[in-house]
C-alpha cells in the first residue's frame, strides 16, 4: 500500500525527522491561506499523486501551463495561479504510464534553498529480514539509472534486527555522503529515526529522494516515497485509513 508524499512527511516527523514545513489543499480556494500560513519568501507547490518522477512531469491539459508537477513560487499570487493551473489536471510522469493520473491534491510547503542533494532509501532484504539502507551522493537523480552507470556511487548499509539500527549505522551513512562534523552527527541522528519509523509502521520500502542539505547547513527530507507491506496493516489503523 502506498501513501502521498505529505502523509509520508506526516508520519516521518512523528518520528523527529527533519522535513519542511506544509500545507496541503484540496481545491484551489485553499492556497492563498495556506501559501499565507507558510509566509515564503519560497514555495513549492506539489503534485500529491501515487507516482514518482512528478517534477519532470508534463501536464496533459494546455491549461495546466508548461511547468511540471514540482513548481517553485516566489510569491502568493504564483501559488494561486500554480494551484488553480494544476488541481483536477493529468500528470503524466516516467512512473504514470501514458494515461497519467489526476491531480487532486497539493501539497504547499515551505521552500528549501539547496547545497546539496543526495538519494537515501531504507527497504527490507528479503534474504535476511533485516533493513538495508541504500545512499548515494548522486540526489534527486532515478537510482536505477545510478545504479546501471555508477554502481561504485551507491553504498548499502544493512542494519542487524538484532541490534537495531546503532550510531555506527549512522556514522556508515554520512561517511558513504563523504559527511563530516555536524552533518555527520545530522545524518547518525536522521538513520536511527528513519529506522524506527521504518520498523514501528511495518514500512517496505522508505525513498528520500533527495534528501538535501540546505545553505545554513541543515539535512533534510524534501521528498518521500513510502510503501507498507499490507500484511501488517491490522497493526496500523492511522496508515490504513489514510
Ligand atoms: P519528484 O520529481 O516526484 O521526485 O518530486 P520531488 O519532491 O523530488 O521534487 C522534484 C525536484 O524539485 C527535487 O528534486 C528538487 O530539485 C526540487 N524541489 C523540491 N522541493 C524544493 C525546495 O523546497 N526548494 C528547491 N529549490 N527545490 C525543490
Ligand atoms: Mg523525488
Amino acid at each position: 500500500m502506498n501513501i502521498h508524499e505529505y502523509q509520508g512527511k506526516a508520519l516521518l516527523k512523528e518520528f523527529g525527522a527533519p522535513v519542511s514545513r506544509g500545507v496541503a489543499i484540496f481545491s484551489a480556494e485553499e492556497a492563498e491561506a495556506a501559501a499565507r500560513e507558510l509566509g515564503g519568501p519560497l514555495w513549492v507547490v506539489k503534485s500529491q499523486i501515487h507516482a514518482g518522477g512528478r517534477g519532470k512531469g508534463k501536464f496533459k491539459e494546455a491549461e495546466a501551463g508548461e511547468k511540471g508537477g514540482v513548481r517553485l513560487a516566489k510569491s502568493i499570487d504564483e501559488v494561486k495561479e500554480f494551484a488553480s493551473q494544476m488541481l483536477g489536471k493529468t500528470l503524466v510522469t516516467v512512473q504514470t504510464g501514458d494515461a497519467g493520473k489526476q491531480v487532486n491534491r497539493l501539497y504547499i510547503e515551505d521552500g528549501s534553498d539547496i547545497e546539496k542533494e543526495f538519494y537515501l532509501s531504507a527497504l527490507v532484504d528479503r534474504a535476511t529480514g533485516s533493513v538495508a539502507f541504500v545512499v548515494s551522493t548522486e540526489g534527486g537523480m532515478d537510482i536505477e539509472q545510478v545504479a546501471h552507470d555508477t554502481p561504485e556511487k551507491i553504498h548499502t548499509i544493512t542494519v542487524d534486527p538484532a541490534t537495531g539500527a546503532m550510531p555506527h549505522h549512522g556514522r556508515a551513512v554520512a561517511k558513504a555522503l563523504g559527511l563530516s562534523g555536524d552533518l555527520a552527527k545530522q545524518a547518525t541522528d536522521l538513520t536511527i529515526k528513519l529506522y524506527n519509523a521504518f520498523v514501528s509502521k511495518d514500512m517496505e520500502m522508505l525513498e528520500i529522494n533527495p534528501l538535501i542539505v540546505t545553505t545554513d547547513g541543515k539535512l533534510r527530507c524534501l521528498d518521500a516515497k513510502v510503501s507498507f507491506d499490507s500484511n501488517a496493516l491490522y497493526r496500523h489503523p492511522d496508515v490504513q485509513k489514510l
